[in-house]
Parts: structure tokens; sequence; C-alpha cells
């Protein structure tokens, strides 16, 4: 392995998935959901294969789901993209990430993520052989939030991107129109793109809405809008995602993806572009019950004695371990299974200074009411 790897290793989500299949705990780790995407939206896909849709789809992808993403951004965002030249299909938003960052960072160059991040920006910017610069999210009155001065001094002549995750995996933050415009500002002043992954923005809760950071002034020009059908349908296995973005950023994505994936599967760009175009009260419903499953894993967690942290989107809530006695989540989550049946994912690997998160857990909720309820009832072990 190549030394630039050697650091990263397996995965916190195969480890502890694997923990909770050999242990046979109840996985609040890795997220995904326990329940399928919308019924109709399913048969398109069998239909498309039946159909023949058995092929290399173009490059770009599927026509027809590149301009149901198009509608879909005008009719939610105000956003215009031509689904000729400004968006592309991809597989996953892993792979957008990836390609985003290889088309447009040279070694050397920085790019500034917030941690705790999705760990494949670590390992996308490393392959880049780009540096991570991390700006660290911390609780403020409950809701992780960064200081716009550490976000400055982070800025230097080599920064090249901000990654921006929002609604943000792992800590339920949705940025405010506020918080991102401290960023936009940022990016307009040093010439900066933002890179954007966008993959929960219908899963936000109480009324709060999902800000794209390309509907700010002056940011449409330098944002890669990323997205996925993973989170939005319940599918995270179809891996189907895409980039919007002015066109020559896009063919600068688009270069760079032809040879890693070249294309992305055919049946399931018919069945997202149906989903787009059909499903999206589905989507709203999915977003109402995922908001009660929070509240109902939050109340458990409480009764169960941590300390809980409230998300505004996403499939994930933070805890703090600290006044059930435990101090390493990393520690406590290798444990978990043994001491109650669970698993969970230990924060603190999503950082650059792990210290700064070694007391928070996180916790999925977007799984059944009774699995939930199981979950929180072994939990109550710990105390
Ligand atoms: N970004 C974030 C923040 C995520 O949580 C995930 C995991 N679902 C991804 C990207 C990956 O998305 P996909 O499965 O579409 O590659
Ligand atoms: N995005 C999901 C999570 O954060 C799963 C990611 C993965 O398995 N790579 O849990």
């Amino acid at each position: 392995l190549v030394s630039r790897m050697r650091t990263f290793g397996t995965t916190i989500f195969a480890e502890m998935s694997a923990l909770a299949v050999q242990t046979g705990a109840i996985n609040l780790g890795q997220g995904f959901p326990d329940t399928d995407g919308p019924a109709a939206m399913l048969d398109r896909a069998v239909q498309a294969i039946g159909a023949g849709a058995n092929q290399y789809p173009p490059g770009p992808g599927v026509l027809e789901l590149r301009q149901a993403v198009s509608e879909h951004r005008a009719a939610h965002y105000g956003l215009a993209y031509d689904p000729v030249g400004e968006i592309m299909v991809t597989v996953g938003a892993t792979e957008a990430v990836a390609a985003s960052v290889l088309a447009l960072c040279e070694p050397g160059d920085e790019v500034i993520a917030f941690e705790p991040y999705y760990d494949s920006y670590a390992a996308s910017i490393a392959l880049a052989q780009a540096r991570l610069v991390a700006v660290t999210l911390r609780p403020v009155d409950g809701r992780f939030t960064f200081d716009p001065d550490e976000l400055r001094a982070a800025v230097t002549p080599r920064t090249r991107a901000i990654l921006v995750n929002s609604p943000h995996n792992p800590t339920g933050t949705v940025f405010t129109r506020a918080e991102l415009t401290v960023i936009a500002e940022l990016c307009q002043e040093h010439g900066l793109i933002a890179i954007t992954d966008e993959v929960y923005e219908h899963l936000t809760f109480d009324g709060v809405g999902h800000v794209p950071m390309a509907t700010l002034p002056g940011m449409r020009e330098r944002t890669v809008m990323i997205s996925s059908a993973g989170k939005t349908f319940s599918v995270t296995g179809w891996k189907t995602g895409w980039v919007c973005a002015p066109p020559a950023l896009v063919t600068a994505v688009q270069t760079v993806k032809q040879f890693l994936t070249f294309t992305a599967g055919a049946p399931w760009q018919l069945a997202v572009a149906y989903g787009l175009r059909h499903e999206m009260e589905w989507v709203a419903a999915l977003g109402a019950g995922l908001q009660d499953k929070r509240d109902r894993l939050m109340e458990g967690l409480s009764a169960a004695g941590f300390s809980v942290l409230r998300p505004a989107g996403t499939y994930f809530v933070q805890t703090d371990i600290r006044p059930l006695g435990f101090s390493d989540g990393l520690e406590l989550a290798r444990r978990l299974p043994e001491l109650a049946g669970v698993v969970a994912i230990p924060t603190q690997v999503f950082y650059d200074h792990p210290e700064r998160g070694r007391h928070f857990v996180r916790f999925a909720f977007c799984k059944k009411d009774e699995v939930i309820d199981e979950a929180v009832t072994r939990l109550k072990r710990l105390s």
C-alpha cells in the first residue's frame, strides 16, 4: 500500500458493522435504514433491467436522470443547471467527492474541512496528495458550530477548496445561512472552490430548511454541488450520486470520473429519475418520520444516562458519554456489544484532533421503532 494511504486502515463503518454481525448486537453504527425506499421506484429498477438497461450508459449519466436532477434543483432551490454540461452522475456521493478533489487539487494544495468529517474526505484528499486542514466544530448551546475567526485563520495561499457538508454527518448540524455566508465570503475573497456534500438535503427537522451553498450570492459559479439517492430514497446500496456545477468544473470532474469508473449503474439511474420526479412526497414523509425517530432515540438515550445533543438533520445523534462514567468513545464503542448488545460509532475517528471528540459517540436512528426501543432497553444496562 502506498505510504499516503497507510494511516487509513479499515473504515470504522466496516469495523463496527462486522462487530455487530459477529456479536448479534443491534447496529446503530453505520447509517443505513432498515426499511426500503418507495415501492414504485424499486419497481422501476426491476423494469429497467427487464427492458434492457443493462449496458454502459453515457459517461455523464443517463440523460433522463440528469434532466430529473435539473428539474429537482429548479423546483426545490430555484437553481438552474443544464442537464447537458452542468450535471453528471457518479457512483454515489463518495465518488463525486473523490473525483472532485482529484480533479481540482494539485499536490500540496490545502482543502479545508470541518471536523469531525465524513471519513472519505481525508482519504480522497490524501489520494490527491493534497492536505486536509481541519476546522473544528464544537458544541455551543447543544449545537455543533465553528468559530468564524478560526475558519478565516485556516485559509492560506495554498488553500484551494472548502469541503462543506450540510446537513452534517456526524454532528447533525444544518448550517444556517449566516454560517454559509461566512464560508461563501471567504471563498470569494480568496478564490476558493466550495465542494458541497448535501446527501442529507431532505432529512432536516423542526422546520429547519437546507440551504444549498450554490444559492448564496456569487457562489453558483464556484460551487461543486454533490448529492446522491442513498439517503433521500433509503437506497444506500444503489450508490447513485450526482454533481451539479458550471461547465468548466463539471468537465474537470468528469475527466477524472471517466477513469475511475467511466460511468455508473444504468438501472438505478432510471429508477432514481423516477423517484426525483414522482416520489418527493414520500421523501417528505420520510423526513417527518425520521424526526419522530430522532426524538424517540434522544429520549431513550437520555433515560439511559447519556448527555444527548439534538441534531437538526441527518440520521445521527451525538452523545456525550461522560455522565455514564466513560471517557473514551472508541474504547466504549468496541466494548458496547459486550456491555449492552449495541453497536455505535466513536466520533473521535472523524477528527484530526481526536482528543476534541474523545467523549462523543454517534448513534443512528434510521431504524424501525422497535429496534430503537430494544436498543434503548439494552443501553439502560450501562447505568
Ligand atoms: N457523504 C456523507 C456525509 C455521508 O454520510 C455519506 C454516507 N452515506 C456519503 C457521503 C456517501 O454517500 P454515497 O453512498 O452516495 O456514496
Ligand atoms: N454514511 C454512513 C455513515 O456515516 C455510512 C458510510 C459507510 O458505510 N461508508 O454511517
